[in-house]
């Protein structure tokens, strides 16, 4: 199928995260894409043991249920020292924010290994089940003993950059998403999704 030129291709954001589909939004602003949110109270189950799998489920899903593209991500924390847990069920590990993170700390005790990397999957798919593109970002750091910080959400308090002696929760967003994994998962998108807006 071809878009005639100047018309914009709508792609459908699988995501019911707001921040999300913002950080979306501010990522693709330059193509020339109808971004939509994902059909309403649409809940893909989460089974993939890679964040690659489970990005392909969620975008294939979206797609299929939307008859547009659909891109999708999913992302966590994997330390080193638990077998790279959280992982997958990073989003899962306890109830709430501080939960998660004093669980991890819990977990980790006084370990001297604090290796860890946040990971980001990307997929876009299409309606007939073909995946169009998948990339994967990474972002290493290590588990800090304390809580720093004041931005972001989730783990950032205790993950400090590699080089940076500065935790997600110390930077700005700026920094976060020039550094960070899904920043980093996005500027590898952002070529391919251009080329293949441009064979269309
Ligand atoms: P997802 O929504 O299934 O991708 O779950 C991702 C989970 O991993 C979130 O709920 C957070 O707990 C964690 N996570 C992913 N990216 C970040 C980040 O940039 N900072 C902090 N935590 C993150």
């Amino acid at each position: 199928m071809s878009i005639p030129h100047g018309r914009s291709r709508t792609l459908v954001i699988a995501s019911g995260n707001a921040g999300k589909v913002r950080e979306f939004r501010e990522l693709l602003q330059q193509l020339p894409l109808e971004l939509q949110p994902q059909p309403d109270g649409m809940e893909v189950e989460e089974t993939g043991l890679t964040f690659a799998e489970n990005a392909r489920l969620k975008a294939l899903a979206v797609a299929a249920a939307s008859g547009a593209w659909a891109l999708a991500d999913d992302s966590g924390l994997c330390v080193m020292a638990l077998g790279g847990a959280p992982g997958v069920h990073s989003a899962r590990y306890a109830a709430t924010d501080p939960e998660r993170i004093a669980r991890l700390l819990s977990e980790l005790g006084d370990q001297d290994d604090r290796r860890a990397e946040f990971r980001a999957a990307l997929c876009l798919a299409d309606p007939s089940g073909q995946v169009l593109l998948e990339v994967e970002g990474c972002c290493a750091g290590v588990i800090t003993t304390a809580p720093r910080g004041d931005s972001g959400f989730g783990y950032d308090p205790i993950f400090e950059v590699e080089g940076s002696a500065l935790t997600f929760a110390e930077m700005s967003p700026d920094r976060k998403r020039a550094v960070g994994h899904r920043g980093r998962a996005f500027a590898l998108l952002q070529p391919e999704l251009h080329k293949l807006l441009n064979d269309q």
